[in-house]
């Protein structure tokens, strides 16, 4: 009897394939990754069941080729949660299963993985070698204490000892130090405050089963506090905590926060920015630690022993991966935490309206945290530059620069946040008005100066689609040579500044010049009194705690008071509660100051107060009546064409298919905000309807037909729950 298995690929099809599986490959299960013949290639595919009525005759039949042991089967939970994504995403389940591994275990060339401790074994544990065996009965007392490395051993002249104890079952390599058998000690935490009681009394008693708690806390109230502490009591049950961060740039700092909270605790992290082996070897780890830290993508990690899953700055929008899968790390977190059965906690000074709103309602257990934990800690003073009379000198106003020159002379530092890189938003003629477009998109080309320390010329860079080129010697439009740079950017107010405080020390922060690994090292300086000044973007706004940091000016965010997006005043509030919880965290008292030509916008009011409640339920309010979410939900469908027409003329023919479903809306075929990048004209289709699962009954009748539309586009995608348009 042949046996059958359907295996999933990443393949566009939305369906399994079978496979006959010969008796000599070994051992599969539900799971298992495994090598198969595919059209002309070999691809990496998962097992899942055996087919309950067959696709394909016989004689079509083709082999499995190799069951990839060296890599353990997905688990059922994993698999059951890929097929949730595959569900509510409407996306196919072999792309979803394939995109939680690791890059480096998605092909078939054997990994192997680094094992960098020696453990003792069961039988090792009662195990006596010989009475001369002195050496190697010296290394078995010292592996009953704690696991050696093996540097340690090799450094010691062991290593011939710790090969015969392997030789004798006694020990074995590990990928990771096994925690201590007692348990370990918890480094001494500070006296919770009265408000972190009151919540911990509220959040302890809810762990061990599913429940969505949203922990809405100012900055600098103890939320991070907060996560130890259930953390710490979720590790004493012997359950392990996933905890998401928006950030790869904050993994290290909090990294190093958890493990001297936790001596003796086996952490391990996972995230974009690691080596390809390393990323490997972490998640090959993951079952065997306790605290896992990590971002979006860590959420389809393998926790067997998942007793609590915290999402810190869960309204951070880089939870949502913006393509392939577009997932939003929080929800499928919430949904793995519901499957099993384990309690999530949501964190933020601004949660995410749609959260916000859950909790307001009574489904989610809302916890406040109003005080900063430290108790001399003020919320700092917001001051209006009005630019409507006060006059723009290179983007700074006459108080912006005095506050600034009034920090530096107190011996004080100040943050300086501007939310544009490169050195101008443009290049333009003034005599024709040109004004350098990228020849790719529908956007301006960003005009960055050579920095000092490098060898290439100014260039002139697309921020969609990373076109570049030189500067133009003249204008390409009408010859005239002299063009000048529009606007202001991190690079230019970095110039700006240095010119006007010739004596500050001054450090720009952007995605120009952040290597995640250079964090540290700023976080360092700030601390040390090395830097004066931080100009920067919106990486500036996160989580860092400088405590002589006592200004923060804010540059030009008035484009977001008036964005056609729905959601850019939520955000923009976001970031200026954040940027604002910079400033003053210690003893200081600390002040904002924000340069805007519409003092009056009601934003403001709400943030001067720093009322964070009272401006989510006006927008509430007002989304409710537009019928926006999280009062309704939407489903985009994108399509890309090398014509507008073609992409238009796609999601018509969609439209026309769209099932005719009472209390769903489709709207009209528009093009996309930003209507071309990289020579693609791209168009966007809305379907929005007041109940979940109406939209999801729609898109599931509806997205097999989209397969089928001819002529095809070069690309289309559903965005579930999409953020940005
Ligand atoms: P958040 O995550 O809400 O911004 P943190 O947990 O980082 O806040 O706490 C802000 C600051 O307050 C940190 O320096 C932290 O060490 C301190 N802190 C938090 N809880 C306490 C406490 N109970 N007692 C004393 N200091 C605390
Ligand atoms: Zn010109
Ligand atoms: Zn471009």
């Amino acid at each position: 009897m042949v046996t059958l298995i359907q295996v999933a690929l990443d393949t566009p099809l939305d369906r399994l394939f079978d496979y006959r599986l010969p008796d000599d490959v070994g051992a599969v299960q539900p799971g298992s990754l495994v090598e198969v013949p595919f059209g002309r290639t070999l691809q990496v595919g998962v097992a899942l069941g055996s087919p309950t009525d067959r696709a394909v005759e016989d004689a079509k039949l083709r082999d499995v080729i190799r069951v990839l042991d060296d890599r353990p089967a997905l688990s059922a939970d994993i698999l059951r949660l890929a097929q949730f994504c595959a569900d509510y995403y409407h996306y196919p389940l072999g792309a979803i299963l394939l995109a939680t591994l690791p890059p480096r275990l998605r092909n078939a060339t054997p990994f192997v993985a680094e094992t960098p401790w020696l453990v003792l074994t069961e039988p090792g544990q009662g195990a006596e070698p010989g009475a001369r065996a002195r050496a190697q009965r010296a290394l078995l007392d010292a592996l009953r204490n704690a696991p050696q490395s093996r540097a340690d051993l090799r450094a010691q002249k062991q290593g011939r000892h710790a090969a015969t104890l392997v030789a004798a079952g006694w020990a074995a390599w590990s990928r990771i130090a096994p925690a201590a058998t007692d348990t370990p000690p918890t480094a001494d935490a500070p006296p919770a405050t009265a408000e972190q009681q009151a919540a911990l009394d509220s959040l302890l008693p809810a762990l061990g089963q599913f429940g969505v708690q949203l922990i809405h806390g100012a900055t600098g109230s103890g939320k991070t506090e907060l996560y130890l502490r259930l953390i710490d009591a979720v590790l004493a049950t012997n359950k392990q905590a996933l905890v998401l961060i928006p950030e790869i740039a904050l993994t290290p700092q909090l990294e190093q926060h958890f493990r001297r909270r936790f001596p003796g605790r086996r952490f391990a992290t996972l995230h974009s920015g690691l080596a390809e082996k390393e990323r490997a070897e972490n998640w090959l780890a993951a079952p065997d630690c306790d605290v896992l830290l990590g971002t979006r993508l860590s959420v389809f990690a393998p926790l067997p022993r998942l007793g609590l899953i915290v999402v810190d700055e869960e309204h951070d929008a880089s939870f949502k991966q913006q393509d392939g899968l577009r997932y939003s790390a929080r929800d499928v977190a919430i949904a793995r935490g519901k499957q099993a059965n384990v309690p999530v906690v949501l964190g933020s000074a601004t949660p995410s309206l749609e959260s916000y709103a859950q909790a307001l309602s009574g489904r989610y257990r809302l916890i406040e945290l109003k005080q900063r934990a430290i108790s001399q800690a003020q919320l700092p003073d917001i001051e209006l530059v009005d630019l409507k009379h006060i006059p723009l000198d290179n983007g700074l106003t006459r108080p912006a620069v005095q506050a600034l020159s009034e920090t530096l002379a107190r011996g004080e530092q100040s943050l300086v946040f501007l939310n544009r890189r490169g050195y101008a938003p443009a290049l333009y003629c003034p005599s024709c008005a040109w004004v350098s477009p990228c020849p790719r998109c529908s956007a301006r080309l960003v005009f960055h100066r050579a920095t000092p320390h490098s060898t290439r010329s100014h260039r002139l860079k697309c921020h969609h689609c990373g076109f570049e080129t030189r500067i133009p010697p003249e204008c390409p439009s009408c010859g005239n040579p002299d063009l000048k740079a529009l606007g202001q950017g991190t690079q230019r107010l970095e110039e700006t500044l240095t010119a006007l405080l010739p004596a500050a020390r001054i450090r720009r922060i952007d995605r120009d010049t952040m290597r995640p690994r250079a964090w540290a090292e700023l976080g360092e300086a700030v601390h040390g009194g090395e830097i004066d000044i931080l100009v920067g973007t919106q990486m500036l706004a996160k989580g860092h705690d400088f405590p002589n940091m006592t200004l923060a000016l804010i540059l030009d965010t008035d484009g977001a008071l008036y964005s056609p997006d729905f959601r850019a005043t939520e955000r923009l509030f976001a970031q200026l509660m954040q940027v604002a919880g910079r400033a003053g965290r210690a003893d200081k008292p600390g002040r904002v100051l924000i340069q805007t030509a519409f003092p009056d916008h009601p934003l403001f009011r709400y943030l001067q107060r720093h009322d964070y409640s009272a401006y989510a339920r006006e927008l509430l309010a007002e989304r409710k009546q537009l019928e926006l979410p999280p009062f309704t939900r939407q489903v985009l469908l994108r399509a890309e064409a090398t014509t507008m027409d073609a992409a238009l003329a796609f999601l018509h023919r969609a439209a026309a298919l769209a099932p005719d479903t009472a209390d769903v809306s489709v709207f009209g075929a528009i093009p996309a905000p930003m209507a071309r990048v990289a020579n693609l004209e791209r168009a966007q289709l809305l379907i929005q309807s007041a109940s979940r699962q109406a939209l999801q009954a729609f898109v599931r009748d509806w997205r097999p037909q989209l397969d089928s539309i001819k002529p095809r586009v070069a690309r289309w995608s559903l965005d579930v729950d999409p953020l940005a348009f």
